[in-house]
């Protein structure tokens, strides 16, 4: 069943059009993967998504579930499913890492949850990303490391179960044995069927392990190429190059 899809879309930032008419359909449990040079509008996809007030759709709609989701708020597009792991995670003195996934979790479902259930799923997940369990009770992201931050990120993944996840270049500033961590935890999230993910990345080392059903390049603010995860090995040899020349 169609899970997103994004019709003729066109977005505005400081009044500079950065997206062109894009179209882009992702079914429920699939993972797509948005390559694309520096500067394409891959994030500007992602906090159009989002609904970044910021980032004003001029053109074009936004479907989720079959819902038009174009005029609706961060919170109520976070209350659909919509999950967005940020280029750049902004540290939050006052919270705790822990208490920040509990209080989303429960904004999420609605009800409370017991302390001791949270804190053995959330050990469980920690577990998998090899987080030490004492960053839990550490202040969001403060004075995290780079990884770590990463690691946060896919954290909230493993414990929110958004329908769809759109990570915005996870991979990026990683060391090898940190794109492997995280990478495990996105293919844990992949187990979930009921999710989908759409991978912005311009490496490819994250999706190695992945399975990849479609791969989407994006080139000066329009799709120009569509495909299978062939074209990612396709763009790992050739690089961006074809798609650019006009
Ligand atoms: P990518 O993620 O593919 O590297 P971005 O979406 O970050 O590309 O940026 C696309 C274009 O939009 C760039 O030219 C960038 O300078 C511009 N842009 C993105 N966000 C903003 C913003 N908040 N203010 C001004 N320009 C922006
Ligand atoms: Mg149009
Ligand atoms: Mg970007």
């Amino acid at each position: 069943a169609q899970l997103l899809q994004i019709k003729d879309l066109s977005v505005k930032v400081e009044d500079k059009e950065i997206l062109h008419n894009v179209d882009l359909n992702l079914n429920k449990g699939e993972t797509h993967v948005l390559m694309g040079p520096n500067g394409a509008g891959k994030s500007t996809l992602g906090y159009a998504l989002m609904g970044n007030p910021r980032y004003e759709i001029t053109d074009g709609h936004i479907f989720f579930n079959g819902k038009d989701i174009t005029e609706e708020s961060p919170a109520e597009r976070a209350g659909d499913g919509i999950f967005l792991s940020f280029q750049n995670p902004i540290e939050v003195p006052g919270i705790t890492l822990g208490n920040f996934i509990r209080t989303a979790l429960e904004q999420r479902t609605g009800s409370r949850i017991r302390l001791w259930n949270f804190r053995k799923e959330l050990k469980k997940a920690m577990d998998i990303l090899q987080m030490d369990e004492e960053y839990a009770d550490r202040d969001l992201n403060v004075g995290f490391s780079g990884g770590e931050k990463k690691k946060a990120e896919i954290l909230q993944l493993l414990m929110l179960k958004p329908s769809l996840a759109i990570l915005d270049e996870t991979d990026s500033g990683l060391d090898v044995d940190a794109v492997r961590t995280v990478s495990r935890g996105v293919e844990e999230y992949q187990k979930n069927k009921n999710g989908a993910l759409l991978i912005i990345t311009h490496s490819t080392r994250i999706l190695e392990a992945l399975h990849v059903d479609a791969t989407h390049i994006l080139a000066d603010g329009k799709m120009v190429a569509s495909g299978d995860s062939s074209l990612v090995d396709e763009i790992n040899t050739n690089g961006f190059e074809k798609y650019i020349q006009q």
